[in-house]
């Protein structure tokens, strides 16, 4: 199995440290024939803006939508933004799933913080874990999510911070930035059985 993190921007070389953790090739891909021959693929978090301005200077968008239509990928942060369908403002992306996402969700003030939560579908991976650790970083919302998108992960008040629409995931924090690979093996999964 073979694993792209686009490294346009952003923590690319955290995701790639816990895919080579866990004993999966990873790649950097930052041009279009990186993604040849890859099984998935995961878009960091950073600036979803500057991501999208790189992703259409090194004509990027086109290959990432089709290798979306056809494989995994998993966006974390600002890669979660990439793949929605809307973001509210005027801004690349890639527009693959089915999710509106508020950019900046928690203000200024609690811009970044850690919390736990309970995902379900994480006892597929490992049952009976314990809640994930999850750290947010000036994270997005995901406002809503449509045409059969499920809802993975909720913050206490209900709102949404991780979706799966198919082979497409979507989370708001950032889980290559703690020591639990569950979200990776999570992933993986979804790689395994496309
Ligand atoms: N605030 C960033 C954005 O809007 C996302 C932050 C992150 O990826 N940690 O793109």
């Amino acid at each position: 199995m073979r694993i792209g993190v686009l490294a346009l921007q952003g923590a690319f070389i955290e995701h790639i440290a816990m895919l080579r953790r866990i004993g999966v090739e990873a790649v950097e891909v930052r041009l279009p024939e990186h993604l040849d021959g890859l099984d998935g693929l995961i878009i960091p978090g950073g600036e979803s803006t500057t991501i999208g301005k790189l992703a259409t200077a090194f004509n990027l968008m086109e290959p990432l939508k089709a290798f979306g239509r056809e494989k995994p990928i998993w966006g974390t942060c600002a890669g979660a933004i990439f793949l929605s369908k809307d973001a509210h403002r005027s801004q690349p992306l890639l527009g693959l799933m089915d999710i509106t996402v508020e950019r900046n969700a928690f203000g200024r003030q609690i811009a970044s913080f850690e919390t736990d939560l309970v995902v379900e579908a994480l006892e597929t991976v490992e049952p009976g874990g314990p809640p994930f650790p999850a750290i947010f970083i000036r994270a997005p919302l995901i406002e809503s999510v449509q045409n059969g998108t499920r809802v993975l992960a909720t913050l206490e008040d209900g709102r949404i911070v991780a979706a799966q629409q198919g082979h497409l995931l979507a989370t708001s924090f950032h889980p290559e930035l703690t020591k639990d690979d569950r979200f990776h093996r999570y992933f993986l999964s979804l790689v395994n059985s496309d």
